[in-house]
């Protein structure tokens, strides 16, 4: 029986299921990873995740062959040519089974269903497994046998089916004798230097070592101040699979002999941090129609969103006026990186104040990160943007001035991402605009909504779709 392994966000060999089963036999296991250049460009890839997702797919060729295995990156424009492309693989090599981990979103599924199809004529077997999930999708049901639409009872039973598992020992491979790497074809999609992101598997379990053995004591606390580094920055890894979520929660099991309960606040956290990463990807499972752009709340979708092009501009580059959102946007662009609670703030501004169509906000995420993962960028959209399965109420309008005062306190952040506001002293660096006006020199822009005015504004637009 030969045995190959598609790689596609897995892209790693420890904790990886589909690898761990193509390896049991006496032979390496054959492997390929298809490049479909033309659909990441229709998903929206921004060119520093193209350039992590390269880097990373270079050091994952190296390790295989370190251990016996050969990976083969073919550039298949389309996944709509994935099929026709993986059997010839198949053929050529005369592969009898194809291990994968399964991917949740509908394009993804469709790909895998018609490969499967193409296979199953040439009596080639698709074997799919869960390696991106520590709970597949259905393991997790209400009483009443259906997906849940709330995180917090999600969270309480995605826990209890998570006790039952074991995740003491990592899945692992016996090596064969080395093999010399293929190395990669050019690159056919533009990319941006990523280099402030290590890569390589060896590297992230490096940087999960660093976080939970020194910083998530701290991460309730630390977690929501953009200007520290209080959380685990593992979100690139964990989206392009170079780390499991299986060996980020190993990690978390010394904390507690009752894992997953029991364990300190800051590690509790950060699990339901990784609860939130799973509930959205059930959700895109079971709910098809969120990759075609729709809003779970369906009734939402009738809003009359402002067509305002020079307002998106503005908030794209982050040229608001308010501080914080703009330090949030000008870290994404030249980062590919944006904090968690920044993504907040700069979702409600564009959607709440601005009156924008969430789905614009969200594209423009996707374009910039590097962590940029379809299921929880569209779940953190549309929480944001009250039109989600258990999103934030709609009359929860966030002030922006407010959020920067709680949790900048010292504008430190914002000093960092905004240099028109470098002098400005901390008491007026929330809402600068009357100290700057008194200054021989402003450069910084004036705030382009007020902000009493747009809440009222959005919350009749929301109650009008409410209330039919
Ligand atoms: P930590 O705080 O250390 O959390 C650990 C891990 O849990 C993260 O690496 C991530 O995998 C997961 N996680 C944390 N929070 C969430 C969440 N709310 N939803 C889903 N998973 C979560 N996360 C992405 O990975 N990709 C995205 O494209 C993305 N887009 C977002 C868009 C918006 C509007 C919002 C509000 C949130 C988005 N998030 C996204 C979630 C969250 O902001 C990031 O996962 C987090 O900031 C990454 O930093 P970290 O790795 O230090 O997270």
């Amino acid at each position: 029986m030969r045995e190959a392994i598609w790689f596609r966000s897995d892209l790693r060999i420890l904790d990886n299921p589909a690898v761990f089963s193509a390896y049991q036999g006496d032979e390496p296991p054959l492997a390929i990873f298809f490049v479909c250049h033309e659909t990441w460009k229709s998903h929206d890839w921004a060119p520093i995740k193209v350039d992590f997702v390269w880097r990373n797919l270079d050091c994952l060729q190296q390790d295989l062959a370190e251990k016996g295995i050969e990976l083969e990156v073919q550039l298949v424009p389309k996944f709509s040519q994935v099929p026709g492309a993986l059997r010839s693989f198949c053929r050529e090599n005369r592969v009898d089974r194809v291990h994968i981990n399964a991917e949740y979103a509908l394009d993804e599924k469709r790909r895998d269903a018609a490969t499967n199809a193409v296979l199953s004529n040439d009596d080639i077997e698709l074997i799919s497994h869960h390696g991106n999930l520590l709970v597949a999708p259905g393991e997790v049901r209400t009483q009443q046998g259906d997906y849940y639409k709330k995180f917090t009872p999600f969270n309480r039973r995605w826990r209890q089916v998570l006790s039952e598992k074991a995740y003491s020992e990592p899945l692992q491979i016996k090596p064969f004798s080395p093999v010399t790497s293929k190395g990669l074809p050019e690159c056919p999609l533009a990319r941006k230097d990523s280099s402030d992101w290590s890569a390589g598997e060896q590297q992230v379990l490096g940087k999960l070592g660093q976080f939970v053995g020194h910083r998530v004591d701290d991460y309730q606390q630390a977690r929501d101040l953009p200007a520290e580094n209080g959380t685990s920055q593992l979100s690139a890894y964990l989206a392009q699979g170079v780390i499991g979520p299986q060996t980020a929660v190993r990690a978390l099991h010394k904390f507690s002999p009752e894992f997953p309960f029991g364990l300190a606040s800051g590690a509790d956290t950060w699990l339901t941090e990784l609860a939130w990463r799973e509930f959205y990807q059930h959700l895109m499972y079971f709910v098809p129609r969120l990759s075609r752009g729709e809003s779970f709340q369906t009734e939402t979708d009738s809003i009359q969103w402002l067509e305002d092009d020079d307002a998106f501009q503005r908030w794209c580059n982050g040229r608001t006026g308010y501080p914080i959102v703009d330090a949030g946007m000008r870290q994404l662009t030249s980062t590919g990186w944006m904090h968690n609670r920044l993504r907040m703030i700069t979702a409600n501004f564009l959607v709440k104040d601005l009156l924008v169509d969430w789905r614009k906000g969200e594209a423009f995420f996707m374009q910039h990160l590097i962590d940029g993962s379809f299921p929880a960028n569209n779940g953190g959209w549309q929480w944001s943007a009250s039109v989600g399965t258990d999103a934030v109420p709609y009359f929860r309008v966030f002030n922006p001035v407010k959020q920067s005062e709680k949790f900048d306190p010292d504008g430190q952040y914002i000093r960092k991402w905004v240099d028109e506001l470098k002098e400005v002293p901390t008491k007026y660096i929330h809402w600068p605009h009357s100290w700057l006006q008194q200054q021989s020199s402003n450069n910084y822009c004036e705030p382009m909504v007020e902000h009493k005015f747009a809440r009222e504004r959005f919350l009749t637009t929301f109650k009008q779709v409410k209330n039919g």
